[in-house]
């Protein structure tokens, strides 16, 4: 096979390699199908010092014209939408249509975010003073992000971060670093050379730009074991961070609802993106008196869902991303098998080194059980039952992530009390996975903190100036 090798990084506006190379791997083979540049120390220090050479002139042009490099930056987007998606299939294992929305996305993304601006304060304006709070960039932004939305994960610290004045320096995930790399060269034609920088890299490079001297903010999003790593790493410099981590989110399901018109949306949320969602339902608990009904029409629709090759027309779900995730699923799928909690599985899946993973529907395992705990983020979703409210929602709370939550009930009285007991940063009712780009995003507890989005997200890139002026003088 052809192993693509043209992939570049992008360092103050040009397209560089680097001495040696990683592998990508088609996850529907198993195969390494392209190389992308391995970031040596010297490339992520001149990386950064590129951004901070190209700071002062790009935090001082007003915000409109920030604003509309963003949009040309969308539209540059949209324009190569075909190759960024085939790429994107390909690296990353997602169908084709659903490879497409997350690229469109990003570049509608891209236009909304553009329209957020940070709020200016006049405090006081009497005779004797005026005190006012403004808020300014913070300098160089160092953008970590993981592989199960690589563009639009990315975009959601790239808008806000340029908007507000900053410059960046992203790093992809060295599963899906191809779409970032492209995204980079894409938008060298609209940001100045050093304003956004992409770079790629091994294990290594992430930790080598936490500890980096020269970047002011970290901008994450991963797995909290990471995080944790991140924000110690961070501490030597006292850099600002913002970390989006893992999630374990609930989905409560009350009597009654109606089961034809609302289980095939729990399916989605759940099994969206083959489960790679930190927001997907990882456990579903189903009120006792509709739990066979919610079980055995989830059940039908795995079995009618084909799991193959994105690059096929009907295929529906892609494989797992990765064979590091791959393994963990088969594992947590051997502890299920070996609890004996009864399980219902989707059709077959191909078995051909691809990372392929049936399916699978855990029905009612103890609450204490690694599948009901642990975050899969995998296509292994277990249903549990409930009878009482308090209950149930004691046991959502438990956990010790919180991200999201979905309560799905007729009564929205209802099922708004409930969303206001819930110890997550987001709550749906009667929907899923719907995040805008004009609303704070965040995640409570071992979930991480700060936000992502509208202009609370916005201002974590920015810090408040407060000017105090004596007129009476
Ligand atoms: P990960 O933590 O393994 O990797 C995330 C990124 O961190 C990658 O770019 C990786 O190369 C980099 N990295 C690895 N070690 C590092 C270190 N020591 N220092 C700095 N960077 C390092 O996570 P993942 O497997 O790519 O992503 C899956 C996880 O991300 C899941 O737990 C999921 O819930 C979470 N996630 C959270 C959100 C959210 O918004 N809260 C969104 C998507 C994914």
């Amino acid at each position: 096979m052809n192993i693509e090798s043209d992939f570049l990084m992008t360092i103050n506006g040009h397209g560089v390699t680097a001495p040696s190379r990683i592998d990508v791997v088609n996850p529907a083979d198993g195969k390494t199908f392209a190389l992308a540049p391995n970031c040596t120390k010297e490339q992520l220090d001149e990386a950064v010092l590129s951004a901070r050479a190209a700071f002062p002139d790009w935090a001082a042009r007003p915000i409109a014209e920030r604003a509309d490099m963003l949009k040309q930056a969308g539209e540059a987007l949209r324009a190569h939408a075909t190759e960024l998606t085939q790429l994107f299939t390909r690296e990353h294992g997602r169908p084709i249509e659903a490879a497409r929305l997350e690229v469109l996305g990003a570049a509608d993304w891209l236009g909304a975010a553009s329209e957020l601006r940070p709020p200016f304060h006049i405090v006081e304006n009497s005779a004797s003073q005026r005190v006012e709070t403004r808020y300014v960039p913070l300098g160089v932004v160092c953008a970590i992000a993981p592989w199960n939305f690589p563009i639009v994960l990315a975009i959601w610290k790239i808008a806000p971060a340029l908007l507000a004045g900053n410059t960046v320096v992203l790093k992809p995930s060295p599963f899906t670093p191809l779409c970032s790399l492209k995204l980079g060269e894409l938008l060298r034609e609209v940001f100045p050379p050093g304003v956004l920088n992409v770079v790629c890299g091994d294990d290594s490079l992430g930790p080598m730009m936490t500890a980096h001297p020269g970047i002011d903010k970290i901008s994450f999003t991963g797995s909290t074991s990471t995080g944790r790593k991140v924000m110690e790493s961070a501490a030597s410099s006292l850099k600002r961070l913002t970390l989006e981590l893992g999630g374990n989110d609930a989905a409560i399901v009350m009597p009654d609802v109606d089961l034809d018109a609302v289980v095939p949306q729990i399916f989605m949320g759940s099994f969206y993106n083959s489960a790679q969602v930190c927001i997907a339902t990882k456990r579903l608990y189903v009120h006792e008196d509709i739990y066979d009904g919610v079980r055995d029409r989830l059940a039908a629709i795995a079995r009618a869902t084909k799991v193959g090759d994105g690059t096929e027309a009907d295929t529906m779900l892609g494989p797992v991303q990765n064979k590091r995730q791959y393994e963990r699923l088969l594992s947590l799928l051997r502890s299920v098998q070996e609890s004996g909690a009864p399980i219902l599985q989707g059709t077959e899946v191909p078995s051909n080194g691809g990372y392929f993973v049936r399916l699978t529907i855990v029905d009612n395992p103890p609450e204490e059980s690694r599948v009901v705990q642990e975050e899969a983020f995998g296509p292994i979703l277990p249903m549990m039952k409930f009878s009482d409210v308090d209950d149930v929602i004691d046991r959502v709370n438990r956990s010790e992530y919180g991200l999201a939550a979905a309560v799905w009930c007729k009564d929205i009285q209802r099922a708004t009390a409930i969303a206001h007991r819930l110890e997550t940063g987001t709550v749906w009712i009667n929907q899923n996975l719907n995040l805008r780009p004009d609303t704070p995003f965040a995640g409570r507890k071992q979930s991480g903190f700060g936000v992502e989005n509208g202009v609370d997200g916005l201002l974590e890139f920015m810090a408040p100036q407060s000017i105090y002026s004596a007129l009476a003088t």
